[in-house]
């Protein structure tokens, strides 16, 4: 193999490489978005705040008056 057949291999595999961890990182950041939209969405029916939580949770307590809320749908 010529040295310039080997150094084109090199960046081309390097390119390659920087590529792959840019549509990682990419795939990455859209998971994080997607994890935060899902949270789910609580409107308190005493003080009026809206505020989010886990979705895991059903009835969320108000961090403002304490008041448990159900969830809210638009
Ligand atoms: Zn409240």
């Amino acid at each position: 193999m010529q040295p310039e057949t080997l150094l084109t291999v090199l960046i081309l595999s390097l390119l390659a490489g920087l590529g792959f961890l840019a549509l990682l990182d990419e795939f990455r950041r859209r998971r994080i978005q997607a994890s935060a939209s899902a949270d789910h969405i609580f409107r308190c029916d005493q003080c009026s705040m809206i505020y989010t939580d886990d979705v895991e949770v059903e009835r969320s307590r108000c961090p403002h008056c304490g008041r448990t809320n159900d969830i809210f749908k638009f």
